[in-house]
């Protein structure tokens, strides 16, 4: 892979937020390397989020000064699944890719008037956290990047600032800007989508207990399309041993 050098500095830094503890470490670095007001807080919500997160981002963003936005696909995360119908998962992870990767270059490319001629792209993967994780680059040409001037001028690294970081740090650092922790960490040990294909299963069965409203149409999806959360782990079974009852309204 081609090695990229960090410019010396950006017109405009894009910190990839998500409400949890990485990339809440990730925007320290970006509030330590550079002026709040280059910073966007880009965050994208799946369609099977937390509902606190929205306000999470607005405290943030209000509390720093700085700007933020939150990206939707139209169809979200339960509209792709009905088209699709079947899960992701680690071969076909279409969730990230068109909830999060697609919506957030399609803003890049619509807003490069806004993000200048050098954007700079943070997210807030760590090393420690999966061996493909620990095999990423520092840095990268972002997809975003104008090959040609026909178009403007545009280059746009992206930045993974806290691969090298511990997870205790970023609690760190997020206490040193003041902001709250995701209240899932009191249960979780990663700030995911409430029924993320590469959970726990007893994580999941925590969600069910605290978020049931969240489930309600997974279950209902599982049941019509014969497809499973994961490869033999079904919602459906996870939430009678968890919950016991399955919800009366549930239409198949
Ligand atoms: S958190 Fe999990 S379910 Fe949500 S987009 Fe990422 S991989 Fe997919």
């Amino acid at each position: 892979m081609e090695q990229v050098k960090l410019f010396g500095d950006y017109d405009s830094v894009i910190v990839n937020y998500s409400t949890g503890i990485d990339s809440t470490g990730t925007l320290f670095w970006a509030l330590q390397n550079f002026p709040k007001e280059k910073i966007w807080l880009v965050y994208c919500d799946t369609g099977l989020e937390y509902d606190i997160n929205d306000s999470l981002v607005w405290a943030t963003a209000g509390r720093l000064g700085i700007k933020w936005v939150i990206l939707r696909h139209e169809k979200g995360f339960l509209g792709l699944l009905e088209h699709r119908q079947k899960w992701p998962d680690s071969k076909n992870r279409w969730c990230t890719a068109y909830l999060k990767r697609d919506i957030t270059e399609k803003w890049i490319r619509t807003n490069r008037d806004k993000l200048g001629q050098r954007c700079l792209y943070l997210t807030g993967e760590r090393r420690d956290e999966s061996p493909r994780r620990a095999k990423l680059p520092a840095v990268e040409v972002h997809r975003t990047t104008l090959k040609t001037t026909r178009k403007g001028v545009f280059t746009c690294h992206w930045h993974r600032p806290v691969l090298d970081f511990e997870k205790g740090s970023m609690f760190e650092q997020g206490k040193r800007l003041g902001l709250p922790v995701h209240p899932c960490y009191e249960y979780l040990g990663r700030c995911s989508c409430v029924a993320c294909i590469f959970m726990p299963d007893r994580y999941a069965a925590e969600n069910m207990k605290r978020h049931p409203q969240h489930f309600y149409k997974l279950l209902q999806a599982e049941l019509r399309y014969g497809h499973t959360w994961k490869k033999g782990v079904s919602l459906v079974e996870l939430w009678k041993e968890t919950c016991e009852e399955l919800p009366a309204d549930l239409v198949v």
